[in-house]
């Protein structure tokens, strides 16, 4: 933590203030920047939280998405005048001015102070205040520790337990990763005293399946998943045409990479995927193999040591190929 008693002055007089995260917000993503927003608000500051992309249906239900803007041709103006505006910028979960799209730009050369709260590696973002810890299991997790560090624990009301615990749940994989520290139990603990409904959170999450999605599944198990014959790597290749047919929407192929880690002995998967006219890719690992390092080095990209993610200019057959040649590159540890 870095500057967070001349944070608690900073917000000790009512504040403008704009909450980012990074673009195709995650429930770490958007649980940590609500639960943020909820808690300045109560505190009577004039906060406003601004996504870069649109976010998957099965976060809808969280307290404050309503308030919520999403950056589109329509609205990037106004979003602008807002970051313009602010006097603070909180940039959540992200580490890098490219996860934010377009906003990166306006955000980075904005006037305001920034604080930043995030547990990747390398943040770039030269913040005034910052909560970094890239130990941390997620960002949600930092948030319920800034808000401690404002002496603001006793504002942490059911909506916000619950944005905070939807992100950590997400993060650490529902308690599995190893990420998952005694800390972050005690954190959750305090969250379900204070009252949130942990059932609820889960089944708004992971059992609001759409039946086109659980059939894309289906899809992808049976005809999109290949297991290479010489190295414990496993992965979906996704087209816009499977996009087509199963109605896919933002959030419905999210967890699918998973599955082909849960394959015995695997230590490594993949999706590469056409989105939206680009090719993305979503990488996994268990053990010591860092998958950031590889999607740094090869795809543009970056992340955690066993979840990263990145992107590729070439075509989803190009993509894939420069995959493939590179499978023998990862060793087994
Ligand atoms: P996902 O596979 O769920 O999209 O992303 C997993 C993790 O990889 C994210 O938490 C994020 O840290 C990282 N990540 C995903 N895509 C990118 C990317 O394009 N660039 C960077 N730097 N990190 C990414
Ligand atoms: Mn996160």
């Amino acid at each position: 933590m870095h500057n967070i008693q001349l944070l608690k002055e900073f917000l000790s007089s009512r504040k403008k203030i704009v909450i980012t995260t990074h673009a195709s917000p995650d429930a770490d993503a958007l649980g940590s920047s609500l639960g943020l927003y909820l808690f300045l608000k109560k505190n009577g500051h004039d906060v406003q939280v601004i996504s870069p992309t649109e976010y998957p249906e099965f976060l809808f239900w969280m307290p404050g998405h309503d308030d919520v803007i999403v950056n589109c041709p329509n609205s990037f103006d106004h979003i602008k005048e807002l970051i313009n505006a602010a006097d603070l910028i909180a940039c959540l979960d992200f580490s890098g001015y490219n996860r934010i799209k377009n906003l990166g730009e306006v955000v980075q050369n904005a006037p305001g102070k920034k604080l930043l709260v995030d547990h990747h590696l390398n943040p770039e973002i030269d913040a005034d205040y910052d909560v970094w810890d890239q130990t941390a299991a997620a960002t949600a997790e930092l948030i319920y520790d800034l808000i401690e560090a404002l002496d603001g624990k006793d504002d942490i009301d059911v909506d916000i337990a619950e944005c905070i615990y939807a992100g950590i749940m997400t993060d650490t994989g529902s308690f599995k990763f190893p990420s998952t520290s005694s800390k972050i139990h005690r954190t959750v603990a305090e969250l379900i005293d204070i009252g949130a409904d942990v059932n609820k959170v889960s089944r708004n999450i992971y059992d609001t399946n759409s039946i086109n999605r659980l059939r894309f599944i289906g899809y992808a198990l049976a005809e999109k998943l290949t297991v290479d014959e010489n190295y414990p790597v496993a992965y979906f290749v996704i087209s816009a045409d499977d996009h087509i047919r199963f109605n896919l929407k933002s959030g419905d192929t999210e967890g699918l990479v998973n599955y082909a880690l849960s394959i015995k002995g695997m230590k490594v998967s993949a999706i590469i995927m056409e989105r939206d006219g680009e090719i993305k890719l979503s990488f996994r690992s268990v053990g010591d193999y860092a998958v950031n390092n590889f999607a740094a080095e090869h795809f543009d990209g970056g992340g955690h040591k066993n979840a990263s993610g990145g992107h590729s200019e070439d075509s989803l057959e190009k993509t894939v190929e420069k995959f493939k040649s590179l499978i023998p590159t990862i060793k087994e540890k």
